[in-house]
């Protein structure tokens, strides 16, 4: 099976140093210099496109924007400091006072303190709909600026079907984002969908070794244009050269490893949905919603009333508590933790998430050494 990213053509393009190294050199400076008054003047008046300065421009981080564009099927990328200020930086390329964002419930919870604690009080209008209410309502979309999405969505998981409502918000002039942070583009590739902009916590899946923090957004030049004009520059998040050297390494095995995840999702499925004390196992695979083709390792399960979550969570060995996700490690995160911590305005208090909800990261060991983990665990933790 192919994912179609043909990286390996790409790779050896941007990492041509001229000595045939197979990775890409860490070019580890802030400035760069030019040859005479007349190149500098050039560049300065935008007529040549050599780097000057690296909080807008890096070679190192130019090949893994490249290799980003095309693994998403994008004109062109940018990268970021994380996946928050890939976030903040291009929400706030594209709004401003009195316009209105339509955004899906269930975002990620620090996407939604953004919108909460930054965007509303500077008068911005940020409304919360279902999966559902976007897919079905036509008008949905009508006097709005922005629609935000995940699918799936943070915690809980619900897909979206994204030809049905980006046609809706053609129909009304409506920008649209997606984070695709869960897929990768590996299972989702959101551009072809007709979403406007794709972005990443690319300390996810992308960088794939829990050894780094940083985002990317994917889109048409036009618009990473904007975003390198305006908030790239001004709010100056950038992506280091040294992260996207990591992150070019990642993109390597990006493709192996989903199938990895992917295989112990799935077989993690068919057995937890069989247990006696699981009510629902969230996790969107490729039948759910047109142009999902795989399954990633980040689900959640929700247990009855007769498993004791924290001596579930302590009982488990391989699998270690903590946020994040996407690398080797496998990791459990009950919501009860996360919604204790997160507090009254949280979206998944909101939108009501059941307390013995636990998300786990299927990590990259053995499957069936998670698997007896987690019924051991189990033995020692149902009442
Ligand atoms: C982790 C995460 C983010 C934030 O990314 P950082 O790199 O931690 O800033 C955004 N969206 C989703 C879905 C995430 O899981």
């Amino acid at each position: 099976m192919t994912d179609g990213l043909d990286l390996a053509t790409l790779m050896a393009t941007v990492m041509d140093d001229g000595n045939g190294a197979v990775t890409p050199p860490i070019v580890q400076t802030s400035l760069f210099t030019f040859d005479s008054y007349e190149a500098f003047e050039n560049r300065m008046a935008g007529r040549s496109n050599k780097a000057i300065y690296t909080r807008v421009q890096n070679p190192t981080v130019a090949a893994f924007e490249a290799l980003m564009a095309k693994a998403e099927r994008g004109e062109a990328a940018v990268g970021f400091a994380s996946g928050m200020a890939a976030i903040s930086s291009t929400i706030l390329a594209f709004v401003k006072p009195g316009d209105r964002i339509a955004c899906v419930e269930h975002v990620y919870p620090d996407s939604y303190r953004f919108m909460e604690r930054l965007l509303r009080p500077f008068g911005v209008q940020i409304d919360y709909y279902s999966p559902k209410q976007f897919e079905d309502d036509a008008d949905l979309l009508k006097d709005v600026q922005l629609a935000y999405l995940e699918s799936p969505s943070s915690v809980v998981f619900q897909p979206l079907n994204l030809k049905k409502v980006t046609a809706h918000a053609k129909r009304h002039g409506v920008l649209t984002m997606i984070d695709n942070s869960w897929a990768s583009p590996v299972f989702q590739k959101p551009l072809a969908q007709g979403v406007d902009i794709v972005l990443h916590s690319a300390s996810k899946y992308i960088s794939g070794h829990s050894d780094t923090v940083a985002g990317v957004v994917v889109a048409s030049q036009k618009y990473i244009d904007r975003i390198r004009d305006l908030t790239l520059p001004l709010l100056g998040a950038k992506l280091a050269p040294f992260e996207a050297f990591l992150l070019t390494r990642g993109l390597r095995t990006l493709s192996a490893r989903m199938r990895q995840h992917e295989a112990t999702a799935n077989l993690f499925i068919d057995r937890l949905s069989a247990l006696p004390q699981v009510r629902h196992v969230h996790s969107p695979g490729p039948n759910d919603v047109p142009g999902l083709t795989g399954r990633s390792g980040l689900l959640s399960v929700e247990f009855d009333d007769s498993v004791d979550i924290p001596e579930f969570s302590n009982a488990l060995t391989h699998f270690r508590l903590g946020v994040s996700w996407g690398g080797f490690e496998s990791l459990i995160l009950p919501a009860r933790v996360g919604i204790a911590q997160i507090g009254e305005e949280n979206s998944m208090q909101r939108f009501g998430v059941s307390p013995n909800l636990v998300r786990l990261n299927l990590g990259l060991e053995e499957a069936e050494d998670l698997w007896a983990d987690i019924t051991s665990a189990l033995t020692t933790s149902t009442v």
